[in-house]
């Protein structure tokens, strides 16, 4: 048997990268502020960013793009993305939303009270944001191995379901709802087991809490289980997925991920009571229930590409993509959040600069020195996207700094990932002379989309 896993698709339609030369990209850096959000994608040669609506769609999602009934309600292409959605969860309201931040948006706005607080594994950066701006505490819980980068466990993605019965116990009456995120994105995209869904599930039902899930990664979460989890080996990706979803009261999901569309999400609920105000806010700010910020054949593309994003060869070719980049990465002596997750690999930039004090931002850096060195865009997540400026000028810092490398779907092919390789290695060893940042323009929340930085050496 030849061991090389092949990509699991031939391409048929391909769009040219546009090459340029370190001298452009020193340029084109400081243009763009010292911030990677800020280049034109036509400057980045490998735009690993995000993993989120960046992927190539299959020759019959855009055949399913001609099906698209754009009437405004009632449109066909919705009931047949409702009958997927409820067959795939189990569960029986579904609204499409025009992304997965609008689905928290629209659900959070419906059913949570200024001063509460939400439990999760890790909240993603947009789900965190849309709480707070409610007035809502954002407490992230996940097992102590899944905030140590080195530390191998299976699914680093579990909530620490001590800490959530100690928090049910004090501040019960605080919590409307438990979150889970599978994968973990913000954590390393790490797994979570369906022993620890199903008995966080237990544990917050025995308080009268709902769960739910944001399900942006689910299949990717279920073939880890198949993976991993002891009794799931033989197990169709579609019955984990089935089963996650059972121990949930509710879920918001954006498409853009395993949904393997460029635009969408949606929430799905199980119980009654909070339909009719998620209703409300939904005509309110993305549209009428059948099409919630969506054209037609959005809503065909989704119906079509959650199905295929639950294929095994697929998922198995997808999480062997992550795996090999880390296997070239460990060769080079770069440190990364072990083992890979689904979607993506996180260097351990505190680890890869050791000399770079916090307040310079190692992972900030290592992103600038990526796309100088070699026209790759990743993405701080670490003490940019989670820190903050308090009023007397000092800030808060990130549990880590990590620089991910998240991959669209279906996207990039061996040689992509051999270059990269390539050039991670080529930073580590320049890794003394890369220069930390200070942020000199901010906004109050998602700093890390627009900030301007200048070099703190400069
Ligand atoms: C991407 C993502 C979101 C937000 O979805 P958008 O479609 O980008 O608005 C929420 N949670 C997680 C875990 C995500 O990865």
């Amino acid at each position: 048997m030849p061991k090389t896993l092949i990509e699991p698709f031939r391409i048929k339609s391909i769009e040219p990268i546009r090459m340029t030369t370190q001298s452009e990209r020193v340029e084109l850096l400081e243009a763009a502020k010292l911030n990677v959000f800020r280049l034109h994608a036509d400057d980045v040669l490998i735009d690993w960013l995000t993993d989120s609506g960046t992927g190539a769609m299959s020759s019959r999602q855009w055949g399913a793009i001609m099906e698209g009934d754009e009437s405004y309600a009632g449109a066909r292409s919705f009931y047949r993305l409702e009958t997927v959605v409820q067959r795939i969860t189990g569960m029986n309201f579904f609204v499409p939303t025009h992304q997965g931040r609008a689905a928290e948006k629209v659900l959070f706005t419906a059913v949570c009270q200024k001063g509460e607080l939400v439990p999760n594994n890790c909240h993603f950066d947009t789900t965190r944001a849309n709480l707070e701006v409610l007035g809502v505490e954002a407490l992230d819980l996940v097992i102590p191995e899944g905030l140590q980068p080195s530390v191998i466990h299976p699914f680093k993605g579990n909530i620490d379901l001590a800490r959530v019965e100690s928090l049910l116990n004090a501040e019960g009456d605080r919590i409307p709802f438990g979150m889970i995120t599978v994968t973990n994105n913000t954590g390393g995209g790490q797994p979570v087991s369906l022993a620890n869904i199903r008995a966080y599930s237990a544990l917050l039902k025995s308080y009268g809490k709902p769960l739910i899930i944001d399900a942006c990664r689910f299949s990717e979460n279920a073939m880890f289980i198949k993976m991993r989890e002891p009794g799931y080996a033989n197990t169709p990706i579609p019955e984990i997925v089935r089963e996650m979803f059972s121990y949930a009261d509710g879920a918001t999901m954006s498409a853009k991920k395993d949904g393997m569309v460029n635009i969408g999400g949606f929430i799905v609920l199980r119980n009654e009571e909070w339909r009719e105000a998620v209703r409300n806010v939904l005509i309110l700010t993305e549209g009428f229930p059948t099409y919630g910020g969506l054209a037609g054949r959005d809503l065909e593309a989704l119906a079509v590409g959650l199905d295929e994003g639950m294929d095994e060869d697929y998922l198995r070719y997808r999480l062997r993509t992550a795996e090999y980049l880390g296997e070239r990465l460990a060769a080079s002596g770069v440190a990364f959040v072990k083992p890979t997750g689904g979607h993506a690999v996180y260097i351990d930039a505190r680890t890869v600069l050791p000399d770079m004090p916090i307040a310079h931002y190692p992972a900030w850096a290592l992103c600038n020195a990526l796309y100088l060195e070699g026209g790759i865009r990743g993405v701080e997540i670490g003490s940019v996207m989670f820190g903050k400026r308090l009023a007397d000028g000092t800030e808060t810092y990130h549990s880590m700094d990590l620089v991910r490398l998240a991959f669209p779907r279906r996207m990039y092919t061996q040689s992509h990932f051999d270059y990269a390789a390539e050039v991670i290695d080529e930073v580590k060893q320049k890794a003394a002379t890369i220069r930390g940042v200070r942020i000199t323009k901010q906004p109050q929340y998602l700093r890390h989309f627009t900030c301007e930085c200048s070099w703190v050496d400069a």
